[in-house]
């Protein structure tokens, strides 16, 4: 082949890619978008509150920006927060067969430049924020932590505040959202919260088939899984840290009644006939723990016993009973998803009814029909005849 030639063929070659790059960048959509930071609680609060914020984006027909995850990091250097994007943990494709979505990091590389630059932000927030202010007129986005760290981290500023009351987010005010801010006037919904409820509401449970880990997950779940369990496994969560035991003092008193945090899941999301929540749901002491998994472990012949915990393990109390025919392990990994990751893939999951760290392992059981259930309970009977 000629030099000619080879020349226009690389031409070519350049034209294609280049126009190959314009089909793949992203564009606008003129439906609109919606911001938030994940600003309330730790992992297990932040999920809840993405899948009410995912349905509340399809309500309003406008592109979910997904955050990152907000990590704290209160007892080690640097000390400051971390932004894990969403894409570490989960896929984001399968979140679209539900609704459109965009990366926030991404949003804000390829499309904020153009068409929500600096100097042009508006922040949307409830009066009763905004009376937080100095001049009670502005939204509070970036006062404290987690919320400066969080918009900084995108170097995003806001120069104008729209304050809303009267309405939340449920698909009754749909209309109202609709006719306050359509589009056209408020392209993008930049809120200081997730405009969703904690915890996440019995119907947007579901909405959690969306979230599937990412394959680097996944490899890493099922290699500490066929390295460290024999199945059949029974996988423990157990939230007994200091501060789970000041939360549950509120279960004790009675000042939290039977809808306190993440207990809906297990009590039951009607108020009206709710069963109470008890002390041995919010905190199963060691005895508890220990009758539980003597139960499950013979119910389902265990071969081993997954522990995830918040502090104390209980690996050696557990193993004692049952003399070396049933390991029992804890990992302890610096990243709590793989936990998540491996108490969904246990034989049977025994949960804490008030944490929505739990609560995010039922969901995924649940939508797999894989077997679960709370320290606490079961009622004693049930157990009686098994020590
Ligand atoms: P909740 O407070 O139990 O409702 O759940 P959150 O996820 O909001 O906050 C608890 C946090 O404590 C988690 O996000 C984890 O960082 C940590 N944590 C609690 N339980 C465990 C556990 O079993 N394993 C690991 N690795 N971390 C845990
Ligand atoms: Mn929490």
């Amino acid at each position: 082949m000629s030099a000619d030639v080879l020349g226009v063929l690389r031409l070519l070659q350049l034209v294609l890619l280049q126009l190959c790059f314009v089909e793949g960048g992203i564009l606008w959509d003129e439906s609109g978008y919606i911001l938030y930071c994940p600003c309330m609680g730790r992992f297990g609060n932040q999920a809840d509150h993405f899948l009410g914020s995912l349905a509340f984006a399809k309500l309003l027909n406008r592109t979910l920006a997904v955050p990152p995850w907000v990590v704290y990091r209160h007892h080690t250097p640097p000390y400051t927060n971390m932004h894990v994007p969403y894409t570490e943990y989960f896929k984001l494709e399968p979140l679209l067969k539900y609704h459109r979505v965009i990366s926030m990091e991404q949003f804000m590389e390829e499309l904020a430049p153009a068409y929500w630059p600096a100097g042009k932000r508006t922040a949307y927030c409830f009066d009763l924020a905004a009376q937080r202010s100095p001049d009670k007129s502005a939204c509070p986005m970036k006062d404290g932590n987690p919320f400066g760290p969080f918009w900084d981290h995108f170097n995003i500023d806001f120069d104008r505040s729209e304050i809303f009351s009267g309405i939340s987010f449920s698909a009754y005010f749909k209309q109202h959202w609709m006719q306050r801010f359509p589009p056209t006037e408020h392209p993008v919904l930049a809120l200081p919260g997730a405009p969703a409820q904690f915890p996440v509401t019995e119907e947007h449970r579901s909405l959690h088939k969306y979230i599937v880990w990412s394959d680097k997950m996944v490899d890493d779940g099922e290699r500490h899984i066929s390295s460290l369990l024999v199945r059949p496994y029974l996988g423990i969560h157990l939230r007994i840290g200091s501060d789970w035991k000041n939360a549950c003092d509120m279960v004790k008193d009675g000042t939290a009644g039977s809808h306190f945090m993440a207990s809906p899941q297990c009590v039951g999301y009607n108020r009206q006939n709710a069963t109470p929540l008890t002390m041995e749901m919010c905190l199963p002491k060691l005895e508890d723990v220990k009758k539980t998994v003597t139960f499950w472990v013979k119910t389902i012949e265990a071969r081993s016993v997954y522990v995830a915990t918040d502090s104390e393990s209980y690996e050696e109390e557990l193993a004692k009973m049952f003399k070396g025919k049933v390991e029992v392990v804890a990992l302890k990994p610096d990243v709590a998803q793989i936990d998540l990751y491996i108490l969904g893939q246990a034989d049977h999951f025994v949960g804490n009814c008030v944490s929505s760290f739990s609560a995010f392992v039922k969901r995924e059981r649940d939508l797999k029909d894989r077997t679960s259930s709370f320290f606490g309970m079961d009622s004693s009977s049930f157990y009686k005849d098994e020590l």
